[in-house]
């Protein structure tokens, strides 16, 4: 409880440091210790067999990349394409995550990749540009090559990060559901799939705090504060850009002062509470149904991530 409020109180950035640093570190340490392994456990002893040869381990040292890629190459050429650049990769990947990124699932894949890329880069640093394999996945005549366990962490979190661009780019690129923009605003037939509006229908349950006939307010699922509540139009407006300043004025205005209200009904109003409206991607926000979010209950830190 005591580390869930530490963590709780961290502003936002250095929230995903200590992520970036820790997934950084668990594939680092992995693979070094899954290689010492192999090295103490495997050398001299020819090929182990388990699950019906479906995984071999044996031990081999790789001088080239990924399938023995560039094994023959000039040593110029190999600390280029195999050292330095690699080295430049991991090093931007890192300075991203540190910086920029905010998506908690882009910060563990790409740290995973980056832990396992600088693991590998390591071997060729300190072992004669020696990278040690020694895993062997397959069905039959159906193989991998030799591998270790950061070319896992580098195949997979690469494969993954692949998948989330493509249906990301998908979703961008997309026509809007034809509901949201067909139908008129805030019925029934705009709400879609928003999972406020079904909040706000009662067809998903939520710890509801107040409602009337055009706002709703209930507590976050993942509070970042011991007070955090989400006061919302009951009406389908994607974000504060969707408001309409000729129509929309007057329920905008009522829910800030309903926000000011519950949050004074949370116990925050002598000692202060934030109020928080993202909106769109650079803004962080995740659920598209215009809400403020009410937080309070325990100092905040300023910046935000
Ligand atoms: P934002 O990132 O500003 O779009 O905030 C969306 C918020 O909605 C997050 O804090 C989520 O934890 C919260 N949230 C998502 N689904 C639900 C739900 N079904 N009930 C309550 N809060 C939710
Ligand atoms: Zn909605």
């Amino acid at each position: 409880m005591a580390a869930r409020r530490l963590v709780n109180s961290l502003p936002r950035r250095k929230k995903y440091l200590i992520l970036t640093a820790a997934v950084f570190a668990a594939n680092l340490f992995l693979d070094r210790f899954t290689k010492y392994l192999a090295v103490r456990l495997l050398t001299g002893r020819g090929v182990i067999r388990l699950l019906g040869d479906s995984v071999l381990l044996y031990l081999t040292g790789n001088t080239g990349a990924f399938l023995s890629l560039g094994a023959s190459w000039s040593p110029p050429v190999k600390y280029l394409v195999l050292l330095y650049l690699p080295l430049a990769v991991c090093a931007a990947a890192l300075f991203h995550l540190i910086f920029f990124e905010n998506r908690m699932g882009r910060i563990v894949i790409m740290a995973s990749i980056a832990g396992g890329g600088v693991s590998n880069l390591l071997d060729r640093l300190f072992n004669n540009f020696e990278v040690i394999d020694f895993l062997n996945f397959g069905i039959g005549p159906l193989r991998t090559g030799v591998l270790n366990v950061a070319d896992l962490s580098v195949t997979f979190g690469a494969i993954i990060l692949c998948i989330g661009e493509l249906a990301a780019s998908r979703k961008k690129t997309a026509p809007a559901p034809a509901l949201h923009d067909a139908a008129p605003r805030g019925t029934l037939a705009a709400m879609g799939t928003c999972i406020f509006c079904e909040i706000a229908a009662g067809r998903v349950p939520a710890t509801k705090i107040f409602e009337d006939d055009e706002i709703l307010a209930f507590h976050d699922t993942s509070p970042q504060a011991p007070v955090h509540v989400l006061v919302i139009p009951r009406a389908h407006r994607r974000n504060i850009f969707e408001l309409d300043p000729a129509g929309d004025d007057g329920i905008a205005g009522r829910l800030l002062l309903r926000a000011a209200e519950l949050a004074r009904a949370q116990g925050c109003a002598e000692k202060g509470a934030r109020f928080v409206i993202n909106a769109g991607d650079d803004g962080g926000q995740t659920v598209d149904h215009l809400h403020i979010h009410v937080l309070g209950g325990r100092p905040l830190g300023w910046p935000p991530g």
